[in-house]
């Protein structure tokens, strides 16, 4: 594996060392986590466990590794919650550790159709839709971190 020029920022980064909070299954090499403080339901991370920053810093086959763990979230993602869109984004501009954000997405959602990073759309009636859409979600999240945990355990 190459390595990335920048051991500074390895010392400060947040995404080494132990397992965040909201762990559902790890391996390895990579982490799955589920992300609670989100507005978006069934929001899921997929976190690469060592230092590196570009997809071409791993191995072909750690890279295959990873986006098959990232193609199982993104299914059941798909299978449980019928969103009408998956966001996969690996950014890393502020964290420069390779991780995936794995969105679902609906027409309805605070910031469709742009990412879910830009400011959101203040129009009421849309708002009053999504509260209750968001809310039906979030019931059924759940059902998908237990299937996330099950379904990468069986791999
Ligand atoms: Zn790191």
């Amino acid at each position: 594996m190459m390595t990335s020029p920048d051991i500074p920022l390895r010392t400060h980064c947040p995404l080494c060392g132990p397992a965040p909070s909201g762990l559902l299954w790890e391996d390895a090499q990579l982490r799955v986590i589920r992300v609670d403080d989100s507005p978006f339901p069934g929001y899921i991370r997929v976190i690469w466990r060592s230092h590196a920053a570009e997809m071409t810093d791993l191995s072909p086959a750690e890279r295959d590794h990873l986006m098959r763990a990232v193609y199982r979230v993104e299914a059941l993602q798909r299978q449980m919650l019928q969103p009408d869109k998956i966001n996969l984004a690996s950014l890393g501009n502020q964290v420069p550790h390779l991780h995936w954000h794995l969105i679902p997405r609906w027409r309805a959602d605070p910031c469709f159709p742009d990412a879910i990073w830009a400011p959101g759309h203040h129009d009421p009636v849309r708002q009053a839709a999504w509260q209750q859409q968001a809310q039906d979600l979030s019931a059924r999240v759940p059902a998908l971190h237990d299937a996330i945990a099950t379904t990468l355990k069986g791999t």
